[in-house]
C-alpha cells in the first residue's frame, strides 16, 4: 500500500506480557496531558467530519457488483497528490486515509472547518470536491459508494434453506459443497488464518499487517472467533422457521463451526469484517476548554441512539434482508475480544486471581457521563481498573473523568509494535491512544495529544502522517494535525468566500489540538447532500449545547439539558436498531429539554460512589417521556436550532436556505416524511422483479441496487441507472423523492449554485 511500516506488530502471545506496562505508560501519558492541558482556554470551536466509503466494481456482463480490493492503490495516488500539495505550502482539499477493509477509504476535510455559522456552508462543497478528487483515480467500472454495509459481503452461493415443517431444528449445519458466492474483485475463495471466517477471506483485510494482527489478536484473546447474528426479515415467502446455511467447511478444526446454540431465524456472521468492514459518518468538535468538552460530551450522549435511527442505512446483511436497520451492535460483536470469563459465562477459578466481568464489548455505547453534575444519571455500574483510577485521581484528574478513563483501562492493548514498546511519556501519547482508540464508543472524549518532539518548522511527511493507528483511527492522524504547522495560507478549498471580519480572526485551522469530542453513531449516507445535512446537524447541535438559545420574547439565554439515566440511553440504542425505528419506536427523552438557571446538580459524589442513587434515578426518570424520533428531532431540537440560527443572524437568505434544507432533510427523516436510506434500500429490493419475497438479495438485485446508488450519489454516474432497458424490464425507478422530496438533485445543486456573500 505504500505506507511505511511503523514496526513489527506482535502476535497475541508476544503482546500479552507487555499489556500491563503499556497501560502504566499510557496512564502516565494521559496524566501528563491533564497536567499540561487542563488549563487550556479559548480554543476555537473547529470541527470536521469523517466519511467512509467502499470501492464497488460494476460488472455489466456478469450482472454483479463486487467489492474492489484496490483501495490501497487508489490511496497511494491520493496521498501522493496530498504530498505534492503540501510541498507547495498549501493545504489539500481533503485527506484520504486507510480503513479496515482492503476495499475501504476514509476521507476528511484537508483542515477542520472554522467556528462560524457560515463555515457550515463549506461542508457539502468539500464533500463534493472529495468525490471529484477520487474519481480521477477510479477505473471506468469502479465506484466509490458511501454505503454502510455492502449487501452481499459473505453471502452464500445457494442460500435460504429452511427447516422442514415440524422438524426439530438441527442447529447450524455445515456442508462440503456449500460455498460463498464471489463478492470481491478479484475473488479470493480461500479461508484465512487471521479471521478463521467461513465467509470472509482474509484478503478483505487491509494489507497493512497491523489490521491483520488486530483481527487475529481479538480472536485469540477471546479464545474463539467472533459471533455476529442478526434476525432475518420475515417476508411473505421467507422459509420459516428460517435456518441460514448450510455453511461451507473451513480447515480450522477448533474454530471453524458456528456456535451450536445459534438460534434459528438469525443471519450468522463470524469475522471482524462484518463490523469494522462497514462504513459510518463521524464528526469531531473542538471545545474552547475542557469544561465545555465535558458538557458537549454529556449532552450529546442521549442523542446518539436517536440520530442513529434517523440515519439508518444498513438493512441487508450477508445477502439477506434483516429485521434491523443499523450497524452498531454488529460492529460491537465483530470486535468483542472478551473471554468467556469476562463475559460472565464461566467463573474465575476460586484459587486463581479474579478478573473483570465486563458487560459490553470494547465497541459499545458510552458507559458514563463526565460532568460532576451528571453523576445522578450515571446509573450503570462501572467496571474500573481500580489502581488506574487511584493514580488518576491522585494526579488531580476530576473524579468522573478518572472513572471514565479507568473504565477504558480495563482493556488490553491489542496491537503493539516491537520497536515502539518504549515511549517518551513526556512527549508521546501513543500508549494512551492505543487503549483509547480501541475503546470505540458512541461518543469519544479526545484529550489533546502531548506535543511531539518535532521541530516546529518540520511538517510531517505524508507517509508518516498517514500511518493508521492499529484501528485506522486515533493518534497518528491526530498527531499529524497536532504537529505545529505554521504560516500556511488558507485552505485551497473551493469554498464560499468569507467576509473580512471572519477571515481576520486569529484562530489557526492547523493549530495544536485542544479538547475534542466525537459523535460516532451516524450511519453514512448515499450522497454528499445527506452526509452534509447530518454533519451540519450535529455541528448545530453542538452550538446549541454550548451557547444555548436566546429566547425571542424575554431576550434571556436558555440552555438545553438532554441528560437521562445512562441505562436508558442504552435501551434507546437497542430500539434504534429495529426496522423502521423512526416510524415505530419510542425513545426515552426529556419531556422538556430547556432548563432555566440552575438545574439542581447533585452533591459532589465521592469517588467510590460511582452509581446514581435509586432516588436520583427515580427523579431523573420523572423528567422523561417516551417519544418518537420525529417529536424529539423535528419538534424539539430543530425548532431550537432554528431559533439559534435566527439569533445568530449574519447569513444571506440563500445561505440560510441551504442550512434550512439540511434541517428539513433531518426533520423529514426523523418524522417519516422522507425515507431513511435503510427503508429506501429495503423498498428497492422488495420492488425488484427478481426478488422472490424470500429475504434473499441475489447478485442480480444487488447489482441493480449498487448501480442505483451510484446514479444517485454522483452526477457523473447518473447514466448507471435506470437505463431504458432497466425500465423495460420492470426495474424500480430511482424514487429519490422519497429520500429528500422533490427539489433538484442536491449534489448538482451544491456544485453548480455557488453561494454568494451576504453583502
Ligand atoms: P479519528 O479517526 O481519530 O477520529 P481523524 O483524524 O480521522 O480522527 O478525523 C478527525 C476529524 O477532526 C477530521 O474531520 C478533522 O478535520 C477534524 N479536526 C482536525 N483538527 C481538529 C481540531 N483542532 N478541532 C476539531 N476538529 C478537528
Ligand atoms: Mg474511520
Ligand atoms: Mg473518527
Ligand atoms: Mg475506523
Ligand atoms: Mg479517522
Amino acid at each position: 500500500m505504500g505506507l511505511l511500516s511503523q514496526g513489527t506488530p506482535l502476535d497475541w502471545a508476544d503482546a500479552v506480557p507487555h499489556a500491563e506496562s503499556i497501560r502504566a505508560d499510557g496512564l502516565t501519558q494521559v496524566i501528563n496531558v491533564f497536567k499540561s492541558a487542563s488549563a487550556r482556554k479559548n480554543d476555537p470551536r473547529l470541527w470536521g467530519d469523517e466519511i467512509e466509503g467502499v470501492l464497488v466494481n460494476l460488472d455489466e456482463q456478469g450482472k454483479a457488483a463486487r467489492l474492489g480490493l484496490r483501495a490501497g492503490r487508489v490511496l497511494d495516488k491520493l496521498m501522493a497528490e496530498e504530498e505534492d500539495i503540501k510541498a507547495t505550502g498549501r493545504t489539500p482539499v481533503a485527506l484520504w486515509r486507510p480503513e479496515y477493509g482492503r476495499y475501504m477509504l476514509e476521507c476528511t476535510p484537508g483542515s477542520p472547518y472554522g467556528p462560524h455559522v457560515k463555515d457550515l456552508l463549506q461542508v457539502e462543497p468539500n464533500m463534493v470536491a472529495r468525490r471529484e478528487m477520487i474519481s480521477g483515480h477510479l477505473r471506468p467500472n469502479e465506484r466509490l459508494l458511501t454505503i454502510t454495509t455492502f449487501p452481499r459481503l459473505g453471502a452464500l452461493a445457494a442460500p435460504v434453506s429452511s427447516l422442514a415443517e415440524g422438524a426439530v431444528d438441527p442447529g447450524p449445519q455445515m456442508a462440503p459443497e456449500a460455498e460463498v458466492a464471489p463478492f470481491t474483485e478479484p475473488w479470493h475463495p480461500q479461508h484465512g488464518d487471521a479471521a478463521h471466517s467461513l465467509f470472509a477471506p482474509d484478503e478483505l483485510i487491509n494489507t497493512h499487517p497491523r489490521f491483520r494482527t488486530l483481527t487475529a489478536n481479538i480472536r485469540q484473546r477471546r479464545g474463539a472467533k467472533v459471533c455476529v447474528a442478526v434476525p432475518v426479515f420475515r417476508d411473505t415467502n421467507t422459509p420459516w422457521p428460517f435456518r441460514d446455511g448450510p455453511y461451507p467447511v473451513t480447515p480450522h478444526p477448533v474454530d471453524g463451526a458456528p456456535p451450536a446454540d445459534l438460534p434459528a431465524g438469525q443471519i450468522y456472521m463470524d469475522s471482524m469484517c462484518f463490523g469494522m468492514g462497514n462504513c459510518c459518518l463521524q464528526t469531531t468538535f473542538q471545545a474552547s476548554c475542557i469544561a465545555e468538552a465535558r458538557r458537549l460530551y454529556d449532552q450529546m450522549i442521549p442523542l446518539t441512539p436517536v440520530l442513529m435511527a434517523v440515519s439508518a442505512a444498513a438493512p441487508i446483511w450477508r445477502g439477506y434482508l434483516a429485521d434491523i436497520d443499523c450497524r452498531w451492535n454488529q460492529i460491537s460483536a465483530s470486535v468483542d475480544d472478551r473471554t468467556r470469563r469476562e463475559r460472565g459465562l464461566e467463573p474465575y477459578p476460586a484459587d486463581g486471581p479474579a478478573g473483570y466481568v465486563i458487560g459490553k464489548s470494547r465497541y459499545g455505547s458510552v458507559d458514563s457521563y463526565l460532568e460532576a453534575s451528571s453523576d445522578r444519571f450515571n446509573d450503570l455500574p462501572l467496571v474500573m481498573n481500580e489502581p488506574a483510577r487511584e493514580r488518576l485521581e491522585a494526579a488531580g484528574v476530576p473524579a468522573p473523568i478518572a472513572r471514565h478513563l479507568a473504565h477504558l483501562f480495563i482493556r488490553d492493548p491489542l496491537v503493539l509494535y516491537r520497536e515502539l514498546l518504549v515511549q517518551d511519556n513526556a512527549h508521546s501519547t501513543d500508549h494512551f491512544e492505543n487503549i483509547q482508540s480501541t475503546n470505540w464508543q458512541t461518543m469519544r472524549f479526545k484529550p489533546p495529544p502531548l506535543a511531539p518532539l518535532t521541530p516546529p518548522s518540520i511538517v510531517p511527511s505524508v507517509a508518516a502522517s498517514a500511518m493508521p493507528s492499529p484501528t485506522g483511527e486515533g493518534p497518528s492522524s491526530g498527531e499529524a494535525i497536532a504537529a505545529p504547522v505554521v504560516n500556511l495560507p488558507p485552505p485551497t478549498v473551493d469554498a464560499p468566500k468569507q467576509d473580512q471580519q471572519e477571515t481576520e480572526e486569529d484562530y489557526c485551522l492547523e493549530g495544536p489540538l485542544g479538547w475534542r469530542v466525537e459523535f460516532r453513531s451516524l450511519e453514512v449516507q448515499f450522497t454528499e447532500f445527506e452526509n452534509a445535512a447530518f454533519a451540519v446537524f450535529t455541528a448545530l447541535l453542538a452550538r446549541l449545547i454550548v451557547e444555548g438559545v436566546r429566547c425571542p420574547t424575554t431576550g434571556t439565554t436558555r440552555h438545553v439539558d438532554f441528560r437521562m439515566p445512562i441505562t436508558l440511553v442504552d435501551e434507546n440504542l437497542e430500539r434504534a436498531h429495529r426496522r423502521g425505528a423512526v416510524l415505530t419506536e419510542k425513545f426515552h427523552f426529556r419531556r422538556d429539554s430547556i432548563v432555566d438557571g440552575d438545574d439542581g446538580g447533585s452533591q459532589a459524589a465521592t469517588s467510590e460512589d460511582v452509581r446514581a442513587s435509586p432516588e436520583d434515578v427515580a427523579a431523573a426518570r420523572d423528567l422523561l417521556e417516551e417519544q418518537s424520533a420525529g417529536r424529539i428531532v423535528a419538534e424539539t431540537i430543530i425548532p431550537l436550532i432554528r431559533q439559534y440560527l435566527d439569533a445568530a443572524g449574519g447569513l444571506a437568505p440563500e445561505q440560510r436556505a441551504t442550512l434550512d434544507r439540511y434541517l428539513d432533510l433531518v426533520a423529514g427523516r426523523a418524522s417519516g416524511r422522507y425515507q431513511t436510506n435503510a427503508a429506501w434500500i429495503r423498498d428497492f429490493v422488495r420492488a425488484h422483479p427478481a426478488y422472490k419475497q424470500d429475504s434473499h438479495v441475489s447478485d442480480e438485485i444487488n447489482f441493480d441496487l449498487m448501480r442505483a446508488i451510484s446514479a444517485i450519489s454522483s452526477p457523473s454516474h447518473a447514466a448507471d441507472y435506470p437505463t431504458p432497458a432497466d425500465l423495460a424490464a420492470g426495474l424500480p425507478a430511482l424514487n429519490t423523492e422519497r429520500l429528500w422530496g422533490s427539489l433538484p438533485r442536491p449534489v448538482a445543486a451544491a456544485r453548480f449554485a455557488p453561494l454568494s456573500d451576504p453583502e
